[in-house]
């Protein structure tokens, strides 16, 4: 029995039934945006291609499905189709193409049913297979422009940042939001990418992406730090103390900054023992302080451990230390480190790294705000240690 007979008469048929429930389905939303002729646009080939095979032997191969879906895949990928909104209307063909073949499939024999479903089946998966590959590959490229244009806007917003001062706080707000939406998007990109296995790409294609959303945070960082200092410096910032459980806290934060120390294979060693239970501080601003000296930390060390200890200094003040054994900062540098901007790069392996040289300068700031005070204390090639010293009890702003 030639099944593939039928989908040929019926080609027409199909093709209508199967573009009018991708048209229909509320889940596919790209074509919201597209005319029917553009939604129905490849599709015929591929049934076409789907119906040579399915003439055929079990053996024939399947280049004519291949190539009529890795160009429908690149079709749905400018169309800005998303990966399941793909799989979605595959689905809906292997739907539209049994309820054609209902009837002839009625009156085959049992091995004849078998080997016509398993065939539509092979060559459907095969095609879906395909069509996300090259739908990966376009989607790559696009990442790919998107990534030269953000290290382009970059150095812009670098530039601006030294420059102007003024203007900085109302570009970064435009900024934002456009790269939100990038970050989420190739976020979102990558998640699906790991979800499914059967389509993961090559290495140095999810490597491309990672390198996007690399980019993005960087910019991202950068702006937001550069609206927490301006904000700082026109005197808008308030803090907000409340009752905090300081173990707990720093527990938080160190939950948090595990998985960077782990990257680095550094330990991270805590001491809270001689640390106050309770103070009247701000908690989301205290984070910050400690989530930058420990991440500063970090990223500035390449063998040994981190040390974070804490502890009551006087009946009104209380202390933290960040101790790491990492590159150290000399002399000099120990006199700019808490100005915006500086960066000290001594070491080659740090030259690429993350930093935007506004870590410290939020820090300060903060502890400044907070009545507070912090010393460094460092030696090239030994290590650094920072201590925030705080009062117990914030004082509270009118
Ligand atoms: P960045 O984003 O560059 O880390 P920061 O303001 O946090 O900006 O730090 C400013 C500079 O101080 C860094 O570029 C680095 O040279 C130096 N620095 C900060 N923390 C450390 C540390 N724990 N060890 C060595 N150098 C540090």
């Amino acid at each position: 029995m030639d099944f593939s007979q039928t989908l040929i008469a019926k080609s027409d048929a199909i093709l209508d039934q199967w573009v009018e429930a991708v048209y229909q389905d509320q889940q596919i939303e790209a074509t919201n945006e597209l005319t029917f002729k553009a939604v129905r646009d490849s599709l015929p080939r591929v049934l076409k291609a789907l119906a040579t095979v399915l003439s055929e032997s079990e053996t024939s191969d399947l280049q004519t499905v291949v190539d009529a879906s890795l160009e429908h895949g690149t079709l749905r990928a400018e169309q800005g189709f998303e990966p399941a909104e793909i799989a979605r209307e595959y689905r809906l063909l292997r739907f539209v193409i049994f309820s054609f073949l209902e009837e002839d499939l009625l009156q085959g024999s049992a091995q004849e049913v078998l080997r016509a479903v398993r065939l539509i089946d092979t060559v459907i998966d095969e095609a879906i297979a395909r069509c996300f590959n090259s739908y990966t590959q376009g989607r790559l490229q696009e990442l790919e422009q998107l990534q030269s244009q953000l290290r382009l806007t970059n150095q812009e917003l670098t530039r601006l940042v030294r420059a102007n001062k003024d203007t900085l706080s109302h570009l970064a707000h435009e900024l934002k939001t456009p790269l939100t939406s990038i970050i989420g998007y190739s976020d979102l990109f990558l998640r699906q990418h790991r979800e499914q296995p059967e389509f993961k790409d090559t290495y140095s294609n999810i490597e491309s992406i990672e390198r996007v959303l690399r980019n993005g945070r960087l910019l991202l960082r950068l702006i937001n730090d550069t609206l927490e200092i301006s904000r700082y410096d026109a005197g808008a910032m308030k803090l907000h103390p409340t009752l905090t459980n300081v173990p707990e806290l720093i527990n938080s934060v160190i939950e948090m900054i595990e998985p960077l120390a782990r990257a680095k294979e550094l330990s991270l060693v805590v001491d809270c023992d001689r640390a106050p239970e309770q103070v009247t501080t701000d908690p989301l601003r205290l984070q910050q302080i400690l989530t930058n000296l420990l991440s500063n930390a970090i990223r500035y060390t390449e063998f040994g451990s981190i040390h974070l200890q804490s502890w009551t200094v006087s009946q009104q003040q209380w202390a933290i230390s960040i101790i790491d054994s990492g590159i150290g900062i000399s002399l000099d540098a120990q006199a700019q480190i808490f100005n915006a901007y500086f960066r000290e790069i001594t070491v080659p392996q740090v030259q690429s790294s993350d930093g935007t040289g506004l870590g410290l300068a939020i820090v300060s700031r903060l502890v400044q705000l907070m009545d507070g005070e912090i010393k460094v204390d460092s030696q090239l090639g030994k290590g650094s240690t920072f201590t925030v010293i705080l009062p117990l009890e914030a004082i509270v702003q009118g």
